[in-house]
């Protein structure tokens, strides 16, 4: 299972030679492996790193056990690093060579899918589950003392009994809020012990209002949704709970970067959209975050003396006069300038109003 861990052993691979990334949709959904083996080695084409070509089909070949919803993968033959990381959530097809792995996509995966917390309450007691990146991790339960004796106890007391019933039912609501409180606790323990960063609770709306205001505050606060579940729902179903408001959590983060984006494109300063002038700013490296749809390519120049890049054809460099580099794709060439500059990069999808040149642009350092 991917963790942060893991992200930083990546983070601190930098090899003098090429590393080689790969990320492949292996959802069983959408193909088989037989499909997926093909679409890798079209992928693969034009990649000269043969020996981590060869590298990354053996592993796809002899050891990838398809169960898997995506797998990424980097490999630098040279200084023999190779790593492979299966996912139980699928990631978008890409691959890239760098200096170093190209860690952002498993990042944003971290991001929006790591450490997920699921109370499932009611009134007697709770259980819990882990997600990370989209598997089970841990699950626990906890049963308080029982509510329904109580109540059949308190209903049979009261004939004939004047004021036993609200003793009797006070006495439910105690066992209520004790319960309740030990589930809190317990969870929080749990919680605690797995790593997680946000909260889902299922139930009832009433149980799910009481268990809530058992947390403390900084515990409120990491709750992210919350759902109607009763208490023998199976693990597919809450599942897919996180798995969705994981999903709707990814989107949030992503509108809220395009928002940043359009506004301040808008005022004329801090963003810029379309590529001409993303790549002035990549060239000047004042890159933060480049935005930018997952498919878009575009044809360009570099120049190998200053490092300026640029759409438009000319002979010479109108930086610095040196004869500048025809390549097929600018694009990917500006994402490599802006890893490297330390810029991050944020590769969109679903987002289909982003046409045109508004498939590329960027939020800036100043
Ligand atoms: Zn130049």
């Amino acid at each position: 299972m991917f963790t942060e861990k893991d992200l930083r052993e990546l983070l601190d691979c930098n090899a003098p030679d090429a590393v080689l990334s790969v990320f492949l949709n292996t959802d069983p959904s959408l193909g088989n492996a037989d499909s997926y083996k093909l679409r890798l080695r079209n992928m693969l084409k034009k990649v000269r790193l043969t020996e981590d070509v060869a590298a990354v089909e053996r592993y796809i070949n002899m050891e990838y056990d398809w169960s898997g919803r995506g797998i990424a993968i980097f490999s630098s033959s040279k200084i023999g690093f190779f790593r492979a990381y299966p996912m139980a959530i699928p990631l978008h097809d890409r691959v890239q060579i760098g200096d170093s792995p190209v860690i952002k996509p498993l990042a944003n995966l971290l991001d929006s899918y790591g450490g997920y917390g699921v109370a499932l309450v009611d009134k007697q007691g709770a259980r819990l589950f882990s997600f990370h990146l989209g598997e089970l991790k841990e699950q626990e339960g906890m049963l308080g003392d029982s509510v329904k004796r109580i109540k059949r106890g308190a209903s049979s007391s009261m004939v004939g009994r004047r004021g036993g019933g609200s003793t009797d039912s006070s006495a439910m609501d105690e066992t209520i809020d004790r319960n309740m409180r030990e589930a809190a606790e317990f969870s929080i323990d749990f919680f605690e012990s797995n790593d997680v960063r946000r909260i889902l609770i299922g139930g009832t709306d009433d149980n799910i209002a009481l268990f809530r205001s058992q947390l403390p505050k900084a515990w409120q606060s990491l709750v992210v949704g919350t759902f109607s579940a009763n208490m023998s729902a199976s693990h597919a179903e809450i599942h897919s709970k996180a798995i969705e408001i994981g999903r709707a959590e990814n989107k949030k983060r992503v509108q809220r970067l395009l928002d940043i984006m359009v506004t301040n494109t808008a005022k004329g300063q801090g963003a810029v959209i379309g590529i001409r002038d993303v790549l002035s700013a990549v060239s000047s490296g004042r890159i933060k975050t480049l935005i930018c749809v997952n498919d878009y390519h575009e044809a360009g120049y570099i120049c190998k003396s200053c490092g300026i890049l640029t759409v438009e054809p000319a002979e010479h460099c109108e930086g610095c006069g040196e004869s500048i580099e025809y390549v097929p794709d600018i694009v990917e060439a500006a994402i490599a300038y802006t890893l490297r500059s330390g810029g991050e990069v944020e590769l969109i999808h679903d987002f289909p109003y982003l046409e045109g040149d508004n498939k590329i642009g960027a939020i800036l350092r100043y």
